[in-house]
């Protein structure tokens, strides 16, 4: 790791309380960079006591912390927005060296996470209350926003440093408190992060990072009465059971669960267009996103066009090690990733998909599969009908748009929707039919911290960055003032 332009980035400890810690059995656990097999360092393997220590320092951090002033919590966010940018480069190489996203995605990334902590070091000051007309004379009824307390976060190892920042700057812009639980496989982009929080002074306790059983950290986390909110970003089957944990202690939740994102074309979409929101929105991250289109619903009159102008481009994108300059898609994360998309397109050619490009493990071995595009593809089918999580395009035709609505709202999951049509009364028809959480037109690309971001149905709910962010981290509490 001699690579970073400042080594002390690369922490093998955890963040507890403001100290770095192992954990109290001195047990650790390998993180291994998917693109070479190879073991990058090793984190503590946390649990139950070193949570509770976490939880009672974050508990003892909360009154001081709320009782800051906005504004300068916002100048220690800010401080820490400048910090992750001045160490863009270092975080980036972290990322892809245990994500394995190109480099090229994880300085994009870097500028997202950061965006986050800019956004809400900005809104922290804007956290504004109400008076509200009394229907008595005597009183007035104000309304003030007061911090949720305690908060826990588990996130996932897609966005290893976005999916902290969301929800750690609104939860410290707001006078929380907050331990995160990232996931086993992206620990290092966490640490850094805490890293570079306690470089720009933010109070001990309230920010920790703990790393180690997932099982046993959530159970802690989940079960303490002085853990206020749980903020969730993985799968909906996890989120499920995280939901179910939490309902002993009645906490705040807010969930980011999976999604099965719709990308419909109609016939008179601009194609240029299409082909390039679908490969943004399909491929980054090589398809490991929440928001990545699962199924593309194609149109009659452009479904072939679409096909092949799509599976030209994809055949010409560049597959390897996310180091490597000009490389659009690196391996998935893990053995397991690849088993299911490998099954997923077994799966759909066993039922008469055809392979146009791609559908197989990539001659580099490792945990790469080829970027695919999958033609005749039907709604029934498993790789339609479940999340990918990889480099897999599957097409399906469609006829009208009372079809294509149909198809594209009968599954479980709400979290993203794409459309594709140059028709405006289309755009708003559409737009408001679909039963999802967030539509993009004319674009693959929807992800802003200026934007909220969530979910309806099983793909949970809570809306992170925009000016809706902070409100999930806050509680309202109405004063009413007799007597007058
Ligand atoms: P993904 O499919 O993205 O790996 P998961 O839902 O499995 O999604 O993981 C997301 C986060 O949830 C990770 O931090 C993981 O460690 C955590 N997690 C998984 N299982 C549990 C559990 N039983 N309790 C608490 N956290 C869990």
């Amino acid at each position: 790791m001699t690579d970073l332009t400042d080594s002390t980035l690369l922490r093998e400890r955890c963040f507890v309380a403001g100290a770095w810690i192992d954990a109290d059995d001195g047990g650790r656990s390998p993180v291994t960079n998917p693109a070479t097999g190879a073991t990058i360092t090793h984190v503590p393997r946390c649990g139950a006591e070193e949570t509770a220590r976490a939880i009672a320092a974050a508990e003892a951090a909360f009154p001081g912390w709320r009782a800051e002033t906005a504004g300068r919590r916002a100048a220690l966010l800010r401080r820490w927005f400048e910090l992750i940018l001045e160490n863009r480069e270092d975080l980036a190489l972290l990322m892809t060296l245990e994500q394995g996203k190109p480099l090229a995605e994880a300085r994009g990334e870097i500028d997202y996470a950061a965006s986050y902590v800019e956004w809400f070091a900005e809104e922290a000051k804007r956290l504004y209350g109400d008076v509200i007309p009394s229907p008595l004379p005597d009183r007035r009824i104000v309304v003030v926003k007061e911090p949720v307390g305690v908060c826990a976060a588990i996130t996932p190892w897609n966005f290893p440093a976005a999916m902290i920042t969301r929800k750690a700057a609104p939860a410290l812009a707001a006078g929380c408190t907050m331990i995160v639980k990232p996931a086993e496989q992206t620990p290092l982009s966490a640490l850094a992060l805490a890293a570079l929080a306690e470089r720009a002074g933010i109070p001990p306790g309230v920010f920790s990072v703990v790393t180690g059983s997932a099982r046993q950290i959530g159970a802690v986390l989940t079960a303490s009465t002085a853990v206020r909110k749980l903020t969730f970003t993985g799968s909906t089957e996890v989120g499920r059971l995280l939901i179910g944990q939490c309902a002993g202690t009645v906490k705040r939740l807010s969930m980011e669960l999976g999604g099965n994102a719709p990308f419909i074309v109609f016939d008179d979409a601009d194609l240029d267009a299409a082909v390039a929101g679908a490969l943004a929105s399909k491929y980054r991250n090589a398809g490991q996103t929440c928001v990545c289109s699962n199924r593309f619903l194609v149109q009659d009159g452009i479904y072939d066009r679409f096909a092949a102008r799509l599976s030209e481009a994809v055949a010409a994108m560049t597959v390897g090690n996310g180091l490597e300059d000009g490389v659009q898609q690196g391996p998935l994360i893990d053995a397991a990733a690849l088993a299911k998309v490998e099954d997923l397109v077994a799966d759909a050619t066993r039922s008469g998909a055809t392979v146009a490009v791609g559908g197989r493990r990539h001659a580099l071995g490792g945990t790469w599969f080829e970027p695919t595009v999958l033609t005749g593809v039907t709604a029934s089918m498993r790789v339609a009908v479940e999340e990918i999580f990889g480099p897999v395009a599957p097409l399906i035709r469609f006829t009208d748009e009372a079809e294509a609505v149909r198809l594209a709202n009968d599954s479980d999951y709400g979290l993203a929707a794409y459309l594709f049509t140059r028709d405006h009364a289309r755009v708003w028809r559409v737009g408001e039919a679909l039963e999802y959480g967030m539509v993009g037109i004319n674009t693959g690309l929807i992800s802003t911290a200026v934007a909220p971001f969530g979910g309806v149905k099983q793909s949970g709910f809570g809306r992170e960055g925009s000016r809706y962010g902070i409100e999930d981290y806050v509680e309202i509490k109405y004063l009413c003032m007799g007597g007058l």
